[in-house]
């Protein structure tokens, strides 16, 4: 079967979940295209994925950047979290009706593929997981590149290019927003989060990749980075926030470290090669350190 065809499909399936970005109305499918009642048209791409912008966007990322956070997470750079966040959603959602996961901001996808991949092994292996419902997984960015780069690769979820100010999503549809390492919406979270959904954040700790942080900048007076707003922004966002620390450290080899140094906005106009070098004479290991929050639904007010 053609990816085009598989997604078709797929979105076929799962359309009622969708509204049209430009005027919200019901979306259905036309062949190749998914139109809401008014006649807004958006074509799905050959390899299956769904452009719902409804004008070109910039990114700020490209292709080569995604390239590397694809190989660093093959890597197992983010195996821990990725552990972490998996249990984290069985616990919260297990039951017989199936589960309705977004990744928002979800760039190539690695980190939506590997959950589900868990996911998957934990309940073909697990009794209590086992009467689990089926998953529905859909992952959204505003990058084209990266939109492209996941659809490439995996098909069983449904990929989309969209803007996370304004989703194209039907209010109270899923159990499960993911927000991993990516600027956050909360009232489009919270709209499209059903009454008992929750949201799961990851965001940077303060001394996350801190080798290559000193590397870069020292000597340096430029200020470290703290993550303090954005765990308080998530707190008023959200309602009943939980929060954690998850901290390992592993050891990189060259092609490895090559492929970090890449991934992340720190090295951008930065000499990689003369850094690589640094970090490999002065440390065995970069710290990986994360704050993962957990929120619920934000009830109404009034009610
Ligand atoms: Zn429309």
């Amino acid at each position: 079967m053609r990816k085009i065809d598989a997604a078709a499909a797929r979105l076929q399936s799962s359309r009622a979940l969708f509204q049209c970005p430009l005027c919200r109305e019901t979306m259905e499918i036309e062949e190749f295209s998914f139109v809401c009642a008014r006649g807004h048209r958006f074509d799905l791409s050959k390899n299956g994925y769904l452009n719902l912008l409804p004008h070109a966007d910039q990114s700020m990322y490209s292709k080569a950047l995604f390239n590397s956070r694809e190989k660093v997470s093959r890597a197992g750079f983010f195996d821990p979290l990725l552990d972490r966040i998996t249990e984290e959603i069985l616990r919260q959602v297990n039951g017989p009706d199936g589960l309705r996961i977004l990744d928002a901001g979800c760039g190539e996808g690695s980190h939506l593929m590997g959950i589900l991949q868990r996911m998957e092994r934990l309940r073909a292996e697990d009794d209590p997981f086992k009467d689990a419902g089926p998953t529905v997984a859909v992952g959204i960015d505003i990058s084209k590149e990266g939109i492209h780069q996941a659809a490439s690769q995996a098909s069983s979820m449904i990929w989309c290019v969209a803007d996370l100010a304004a989703l194209p999503l039907k209010p109270e549809q899923f159990d499960v927003v993911l927000n991993i390492l990516s600027p956050a919406n909360y009232d489009e979270f919270n709209r499209i989060l059903k009454k008992n959904g929750i949201l799961i954040k990851v965001v940077p700790e303060n001394d996350y990749l801190q080798e290559i942080r000193r590397a870069v900048y020292e000597p340096s007076d430029r200020p470290p980075y703290l993550n303090d707003p954005v765990v308080r922004g998530f707190c008023s966002g959200m309602q009943n926030c939980r929060q954690e620390r998850l901290a390992y450290q592993v050891s990189p080899d060259p092609i490895f470290l090559d492929n970090i140094l890449k991934m992340t906005p720190l090295t951008a106009q930065q000499d990689i090669e003369a850094i690589r070098e640094k970090l490999l004479a002065d440390h065995k290991t970069i710290t990986a350190a994360f704050r993962i929050l957990v929120g619920e639904k934000k009830q109404a007010e009034s009610e």
